[in-house]
């Protein structure tokens, strides 16, 4: 497929609030779809049940909020207000169910709220544990077996643990084609610039697993092959934008600010587990020692002994950043809570960084532009800030 055409279906996919492709591959497949809010649900064991995963971002910047903001008071970001908006707007009526992973208490609200406002569909608050050495395990172990048993009741299909291995080999293989492209990318920036990336894991939330994998396949193999110039941009990290997410302008401003966009954590949950899941042994078992073990730092997770901001430095130097920019959304209490930590963290080893706030309707990018634009500029000239 061209590149064109490529990026082209994935922004049809983005824009798609309607969820057409979801409606048409649960009657293709006459399967069930689930929907999860960010950042993390174990999609493995969804998939293995034989329904859709579909994961759910708000309502993006072409979602006019009227009767979601009767639901929040004002003073939070816009992801649990547009949800709403798409809900009562039945614009996710095709979900058979909504999974909601513990992340803050916005979501936290939000599901008890889905609960009461749609009753017809199957809800389940993802009370992730924060204890990663004791009792996390049994407990995580105990909600994917009461997640399990809930998903076949669903799906009317058992998840054996063939079944399982299977989809996790899915997800691994899925998770190492996005690794290629954010290594293609950090190599080769001016060959895939980081609004197409986000196009594409953005389409992760919707597509079936396989077919995701093919897509950036293809787009890999294109976008290597294409000859667009070198610009002379400073290389940066992106930090904190792992729930609401920015629209594509916005990641289009930073870009062409000056900035080439070397790592970033939106759409984290396509890259939470940071090693491929174990597909020998008892299926389960290795999806919990995952979550548990092996996977991203960030604010949603509490880190008991690891230095704060120890991942960001060491992501830095992975991908030879120059700089961070910090971009969260408006109210987001875990970004915004840890952001002075990371900050004091980067100013004491040199690295350079600045900051701002978004919302996904942000429509004023000038002035972040500006803002992107000066910081790279002085990294150019004095290699700091
Ligand atoms: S944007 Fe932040 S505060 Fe809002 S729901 Fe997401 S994690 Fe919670």
């Amino acid at each position: 497929m061209e590149l064109q055409k490529i990026v082209e279906r994935c922004t049809d996919l983005y824009r798609d609030l309607d969820l057409k492709y979801v409606q048409e591959w649960k009657s293709k497949n006459s399967a069930h779809a689930i929907g999860y809010m960010p950042v993390y649900v174990p999609r493995e064991l969804i998939h293995a049940a034989g329904i859709l995963p579909v994961g759910i971002m708000g309502g993006g910047d072409e979602t006019e909020i009227i009767r979601g903001d009767a639901y929040f008071q004002s003073y939070i970001c816009r992801i649990p207000r547009s949800t709403i908006e798409l809900g009562v707007l039945k614009k996710l009526a095709c979900l058979d169910g909504m999974l909601f992973p513990a992340i803050c208490d916005v979501i936290r609200n939000l599901s008890g709220m889905w609960k009461i406002m749609f009753p017809e569909v199957y809800v389940r608050y993802m009370d992730l544990p924060q204890d990663f050495h004791g009792a996390g395990h049994s407990f995580y172990r105990r909600d994917l077996e009461e997640l399990k048993h809930d998903l076949e009741k669903i799906s009317g299909r058992k998840i054996t643990d063939d079944r399982l291995r299977q989809s996790i080999a899915a997800y691994n293989e899925n998770r190492e084609v996005i690794e290629a492209l954010y290594t293609l990318r950090a190599e080769m920036p001016h060959l895939v610039p980081t609004h197409e990336v986000y196009l594409l894991l953005r389409v992760s939330n919707i597509l079936e697993v396989n077919e995701h994998t093919k897509l950036m396949r293809s787009y890999m193999k294109v976008a290597k092959e294409s000859n667009r110039p070198f610009r002379d941009c400073v290389r940066v990290v992106v930090s904190g934008a792992f729930c609401e997410q920015p629209p594509l302008n916005l990641v289009r401003g930073l870009e062409s600010s000056g900035c080439y966009i070397v790592d970033d954590d939106w759409v984290l949950g396509a890259r939470y587990n940071l090693k491929s899941i174990e597909t020998a042994g008892d299926p389960m078992d290795a999806l919990v020692k995952s979550y548990m073990h092996d996977t991203v730092s960030t604010a949603s997770r509490y880190e008991q002994g690891n230095k704060k901001g120890k991942y960001l430095i060491e992501l830095v130097k992975k991908r030879r950043a120059q700089g961070v920019i910090f971009a969260a959304p408006s109210f987001c209490d875990p970004a915004l809570l840890e952001r002075p930590m990371l900050q004091a963290v980067l100013t004491e080893e040199g690295i350079p960084h600045t900051g701002f706030k978004y919302a996904e309707n942000t429509g004023q990018i000038q002035v972040i532009k500006e803002e992107t634009g000066t910081f790279a500029d002085s990294i150019k000239l004095w290699g700091t800030v």
